[in-house]
């Protein structure tokens, strides 16, 4: 999941974002408001962590500016200011929630996840197909019972997939919610990982839970007991 923190204290967004990097996120920072916005609308994030205190353009300004051009990504205000009124305004701009500063990192990384499976028809904190579970709070995967190992990247790939089940996904859309660069078109990173994550997934089933679409991308089926 990719991740955008608009923080404009160099300290505090560094904080975040290797907290955020070691919990599997793929983390781009913002240090200003104005580039948030441009970064908002021009990448496809599945959060944006926003402070409300930043040079140019506040985070209510940010926020509103992006509420009205349509995104809807989940936003997470951090505030200094712990008064009803701005907590009140923050929400009622179209906040999913708000978190005062000073903060725990472990906080933070709860309220995300609880963000994140807001905007997910998925509510638990385990993401389920079949019989294949990923713990998004441990970051561990089990199938069956046993638990699967997985690396950094194998697992956010496997998250992203598994909170997208049934559906198609593309190469370019796959890349924009796991990775922190866009590839060459023709760079076949995706279908290694894919590759691996199968081996390590399908080793003790013959039912396949990743499908290749050809010319396309992927897609993780949920097994149908009729096939
Ligand atoms: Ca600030």
């Amino acid at each position: 999941m990719r991740i955008l923190v608009v923080e404009d204290e160099r300290k505090v967004a560094n904080f975040i974002k290797h907290g955020l990097e070691e919990d599997r996120y793929v983390v781009e920072v913002a240090g200003d408001g104005v580039a948030a916005i441009e970064m908002a609308m021009n990448n496809h994030f599945d959060a944006i962590l926003l402070d409300v205190m930043l040079p140019g353009k506040d985070g209510f300004t940010v926020l509103k500016e992006l509420r009205d051009s349509g995104v809807s990504t989940p936003i997470l205000m951090l505030t200094a200011r712990g008064t009803t009124e701005d907590r009140v305004t923050g929400l009622d701009l179209g906040a999913d929630d708000y978190l005062p500063k000073p903060f725990s990192f472990e906080e933070l990384a709860a309220r995300l996840r609880s963000i994140l499976r807001r905007s997910s028809p998925e509510k638990s904190t385990k993401l389920r197909c079949g019989d294949l579970v990923l713990d998004t709070v441990s970051h561990l995967a089990y199938r069956n019972g046993r638990e699967i190992e997985l690396t950094t990247k194998e697992y956010s790939l496997l998250e992203y997939l598994m909170r997208n089940k049934n559906r198609i996904l593309s190469r370019s859309t796959i890349t924009q919610h796991v990775w922190k660069h866009n590839f060459d078109p023709e760079s076949n990173i995706i279908d290694v990982y894919i590759k691996r994550l199968r081996q390590k997934i399908e080793k003790d089933d013959g039912k396949p839970f990743l499908q290749s679409i050809r010319g396309v991308g992927y897609r993780m089926r949920e097994t149908n007991p009729d096939d």
